[in-house]
């Protein structure tokens, strides 16, 4: 794949500075860097640690969607899965559904499988076809842990399983290779505009020291996810309303053997809305909650009424499990960044499509959105960006051509150089570390899905100190070697970093990392320059972290989530 390189020369603004390092930022300073434009991505904590590392983990079409007629929504989702399927194949895997249909359910069998047929449909059919059982036995045979009583039948189907934060990363390590300047843990505190009034230039507080600079620039692209609202009120843009109604949705993780199931189920609850639970090897995953949020998006969290919504819901669909809250391994906890709607709606009604505003003043913004469809949505944002520029003349891109949108064609860094751009190819290299490194399977598998066409040199650090290839807990298949490659590589420069994104112990790991925690600090600290003092402060930073994912064992189930 070819490297264009579009430094800014010095004394020249940037053509955007995108603020918010989420799948969407990331997306877009990609887009607009492959495209030939100067840009900047400024995120105020590290890539991807906001919504973009909280959500289901899933890129679909939105079967759920179907409900409410929004086929556009449907059409976009499964058009970008199957794009996605062929360009991050190691990132974006598709893996089996079942939805179960029991007598009480509202839709029933016959309705749910019309939806099915418009999905695949929706779809062009390039979907693996769905297959329905009108048999409860059958459904049981599939997946025995499933509840017998009152199983009519169900429904079997394909969709895809994501790495959410990773495929963040791999659009901002893209982003870069292609020109792009990235700065995590760089936050936007404030725009600075020229005598017109336009914006010139956006001033970031590095969060490390505390120093503050303006990036000069001919526009600023907000892409803040939940922050949307705070960081337009920072740059001083008054819309006159809350841009966004935030929707709080929370995960659970359990112990794999707790909910033994071999696919992703897709269920309703009690309460009518879609949920799921998601089998990731060693854990099961099952979320999510969906309630009105008031308060900072910087302090979300699990609460105690969340994890019971869930608990329950699992028990109802799971006899044999008997979910408690001493179950629950870890959590995470996000918000949907919805645009508010004119009228008063159920939260799960809120729609999920995304819009791109422009501001005269030189500011675009892009809400809502779903991850599925972060690269149609920055190519959208960059297409706007593009036509302002055009449209403000002054000979702004100096003679350089900008091209148009072309990142249909362009895989992430995993795969580039994947031959065979599919499941096969992510297979082979892990056939490849096994049988050439003598790396075990399970962890060979893991970081072909984890690197793609980069594990090898995961691995390769691990040859000259076979240390380097030993597990970090004995239950999941994670390695010392990324730690280190996290810190040279993937940009982590804190222990959350490489704990809750890199290698996620502290979304998988009993004790969530915290037994590590310590020797974790120790691979880092002298590739980082901590002194004792800043190590310190970095475990105790990690160890906060932790305790926010299970503040819901302290709090009391006093409001049921609805
Ligand atoms: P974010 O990821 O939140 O990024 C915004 C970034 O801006 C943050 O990293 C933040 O730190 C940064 N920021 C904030 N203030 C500043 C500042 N002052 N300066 C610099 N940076 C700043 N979509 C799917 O397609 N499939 C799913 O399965 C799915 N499940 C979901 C489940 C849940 C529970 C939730 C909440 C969402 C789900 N979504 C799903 C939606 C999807 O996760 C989001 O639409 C997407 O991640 C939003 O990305 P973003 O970049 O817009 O926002």
């Amino acid at each position: 794949m070819s490297q264009t390189h579009h430094p800014r020369p010095v004394n020249e603004p940037y053509d955007l500075v995108v603020c918010g390092g989420g799948i969407t930022g990331a997306g877009i300073a990609r887009d607009a860097a492959h495209r030939g434009l100067r840009v900047a991505l400024v995120e105020k904590k590290d890539f991807g640690s906001g919504t973009s590392s909280k959500s289901s983990k899933l890129v679909h079409g939105g079967l759920r969607y179907l409900e409410r007629y929004e086929f556009k929504l449907v059409f976009e989702g499964t058009n970008e899965r199957a794009l996605q399927m062929r360009k991050a194949p190691h990132l974006v895997r598709p893996i089996p559904f079942l939805f179960p249909i029991f007598k009480s359910n509202k839709p029933g069998l016959a309705v749910v499988d019309i939806g099915l047929w418009l999905y695949d449909g929706l779809a062009m059919f390039k979907n693996q076809l769905h297959r329905t059982y009108r048999n409860g036995k059958k459904v049981l045979a599939k997946e025995a842990a499933l509840r017998e009583d009152g199983l009519v039948g169900g429904i079997e189907y394909v969709d895809c399983l994501t790495d959410d934060a990773r495929l963040t990363l791999e659009n901002v390590l893209d982003a870069r290779t292609l020109g792009a300047d990235t700065f995590s843990y760089t936050a936007v505190i404030g725009m600075e505009r020229d005598a017109r009034g336009r914006v010139s230039g956006v001033r970031v507080r590095d969060q490390f020291s505390g120093a503050e600079r303006v990036l000069p620039t001919r526009l600023a692209v907000v892409a803040g996810g939940p922050w949307t609202d705070e960081i337009l009120g920072t740059a001083g843009v008054d819309l006159g309303r809350k841009l966004l109604r935030p929707t709080k949705g929370v995960h659970i993780v359990v112990d794999h053997a707790k909910v033994p199931i071999t696919r992703a189920i897709t269920f309703t609850t009690r309460d009518r809305r879609v949920a799921f639970a998601i089998p990731w090897v060693e854990r099961t995953v099952i979320g999510t909650t969906d309630t009105d949020f008031q308060g900072s998006p910087d302090d979300v969290a699990a609460d105690a009424a969340d994890v019971k919504y869930l608990c329950d819901a699992a028990n109802v669909l799971f006899p044999a499990a008997h979910l408690g809250a001493d179950d629950v391994i870890a959590t995470w906890a996000g918000l949907r960044p919805l645009i508010a709607p004119d009228k008063a709606e159920r939260e799960s009604d809120v729609s999920r499509e995304h819009e791109v505003f422009t501001r005269d003043e030189g500011i675009v913004f892009i809400a809502g959105g779903k991850l599925t469809t972060y690269r149609r949505m920055a190519k959208e944002t960059v297409d706007k960006a593009v036509e302002f520029l055009n449209d403000r003349g002054d000979a702004i891109f100096d003679g350089r051509t900008i091209k148009k949108c072309r990142t249909k064609n362009r895989s992430l860094p995993g795969a580039q150089g994947l031959e065979s751009h599919n499941q096969a190819g992510v297979r082979h290299i892990a056939e490849r570390l096994a049988s050439s490194a003598g790396v075990e399977a399970r962890i060979a598998e893991h970081l072909s899905q984890a690197y793609g066409m980069r594990a090898e040199s995961v691995v390769l650090r691990g040859l000259a100190d076979r240390a380097l290839l030993e597990r970090i807990d004995p239950e999941l298949p994670y390695i010392w070697a990324e730690v280190d490659h996290a810190v040279d590589v993937d940009l982590a420069r804190t222990i959350d970093d490489v704990l809750m994104r890199r290698i996620p112990l502290g979304l998988r790991a009993r004790g969530q990392g915290l037994a590590v925690v310590d020797r974790v600090a120790d691979r880092m600290g002298p590739r980082l320059g901590w002194d004792a003092a800043e190590r310190r402060r970095q475990i105790e930073a990690y160890t906060k972290v932790v305790e926010s994912t299970t503040r819901f064992r302290a709090t009391p189930p006093a409001r049921m989530a609805q």
